[in-house]
């Protein structure tokens, strides 16, 4: 028999918090995770996005503001979250004030690309839970507008995108702020050999928790794989988006002003759709979201870094219109469909230049991924081919060198901003990502 949230020891007013969203049972993650948090361990997390496991983390915390409370310090929260992001910063702060709208407490969220004043005084007020994206939260540090020294639980979620958009720097910086007494928890969908190396930085006799083995994809998701030429892709996702007429889906691109037409394009055809990418202002990308997350628009076109953190309830098919160069970040856009337990349909496009990029994914999934020859522009992968994957595999493990030994700063969304004031030693791969992003 599964367990309820009656018997994981959380107050009345969480357990009614949790009745009003109609959340009956824990998920795995929340189901290991919340014990040990209570307890008061440090915790190491391996968990994909999806599983709930901001809950796993902001319940048990929760708690313990509930249970312990303290006169509010202006400028000094007792809990800090980092996240890479500035949506999925917003989401987990909306998370915490959802699940703890019946107890005393208060939390803000700041993040870079916007003016700071309205943050700094948020800041001021002392609320007990800070959410931050890493550079925001070390300018306000930096300018005695912030401290964490009354910081008891800190948590880093998604710390392999914090990676991955090279954060490592403001994260060391971040690390070298916190109180030696504290309890840490730390949050990645996968767990290469660098995030173990971080993780021991911070964490001291962790528990290690883990959902899903790192990098398998969302089992519910019904994945298949459409091989085509790539003039024709925009075609086949007209025809897929026509006949799919509930439900939201979200498309991903590798390059921002591929988004920007493929939006265009749809929209034109009758079937309204925003793009979002490191290029959308910040009103325009929460616009966008909201229109989507109200089904005003049925299909988003993103690109990976602005999409990460989404999480709109309803998007039942995620289509990769062009594979991810990086083989993780399949898994990360495949788990934006099928959330907690729901049904969801992946599509991704192969064309002439990706099968290599699709044999990595697979190969990272362990699993071969169906191919769909039902439709109207099916073309069999060809020996004469290119394969862009050899020149992107040796381009990542040229950057996985570099980033051992010196990571450069890459800006979260590529935009300017607090973000991006890091040294960047190697101007053409920073070129490279932001012409992606
Ligand atoms: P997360 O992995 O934290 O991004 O959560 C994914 C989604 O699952 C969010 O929409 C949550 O609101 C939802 N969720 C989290 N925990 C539960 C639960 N125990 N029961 C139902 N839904 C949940």
């Amino acid at each position: 028999m599964s367990i309820t949230f009656e018997s994981l020891a959380l107050s009345e007013p969480i357990q009614r918090a949790l009745r009003e969203r109609e959340y009956t049972t824990p998920s795995p993650i929340q189901e290991q995770t919340i014990p040990y948090v209570l307890e008061g361990h440090d915790v190491m997390g391996c968990a994909q996005t999806g599983t709930g496991k901001t809950a796993a983390f902001a319940l048990p915390i929760l708690e313990h503001l509930d249970k312990n409370p303290r006169k509010r310090t202006p400028k000094s929260p007792r809990v800090l979250v980092i996240a890479p992001t500035r949506e999925l910063a917003i989401q987990i702060e909306e998370s915490f004030s959802a699940y703890g709208t019946h107890i005393r407490f208060q939390s803000e969220v700041i993040f870079g690309g916007v003016g700071q004043n309205p943050q700094v005084r948020a800041v001021q007020k002392g609320p007990e839970v800070l959410v931050a994206t890493p550079g925001r939260l070390l300018d306000l540090m930096s300018q005695r507008l912030l401290s964490l020294k009354s910081l008891e639980v800190f948590v880093i979620d998604e710390a392999d995108r914090m990676l991955d958009m090279g954060f490592i720097h403001d994260v060391r910086k971040i690390i070298a702020e916190l109180p030696a007494k504290r309890q840490s928890l730390f949050f990645s969908a996968t767990m290469p050999n660098s995030i173990i190396e971080l993780a021991g930085t911070i964490l001291t006799q962790p528990k290690h928790v883990e959902v899903t083995p790192p990098a398998t994809t969302v089992e519910k998701i019904d994945q298949r794989v459409c091989h085509i030429a790539k003039a024709d892709k925009r075609d086949l996702l007209t025809d897929i988006l026509r006949d799919h007429k509930e439900g939201l889906t979200l498309v991903f691109t590798g390059m921002k002003h591929v988004a920007n037409r493929i939006a265009e394009h749809l929209t034109k055809k009758g079937m309204p759709a925003a793009a979002i990418h490191g290029n959308k202002s910040q009103t325009a990308r929460v616009r966008a979201l909201e229109s989507f997350r109200k089904g005003k628009i049925r299909v988003l076109v993103a690109t990976d870094i602005a999409a990460r953190g989404i999480d709109v309830k309803g998007i039942d098919l995620v289509i990769n219109y062009d594979l991810p160069n990086e083989p993780d970040s399949y898994v990360h856009r495949i788990g934006r469909t099928a959330r907690a337990g729901a049904e969801g349909h992946a599509i991704s496009f192969c064309d002439e230049l990706s099968q290599g990029l699709l044999r990595q994914i697979e190969k990272n999934i362990r699993m071969e991924i169906p191919v769909d020859r039902a439709h109207a522009y099916h073309r069999d992968p060809r020996p004469g081919d290119k394969d862009e994957s050899q020149q992107q595999q040796s381009r990542r493990e040229r950057g996985s060198n570099q980033r051992r030994g010196n990571r450069n700063g890459r800006n979260q969304n590529g935009n300017r901003g607090s973000q991006s004031r890091n040294p960047s030693p190697d101007r053409n791969r920073s070129r490279r990502r932001r012409q992606q992003k």
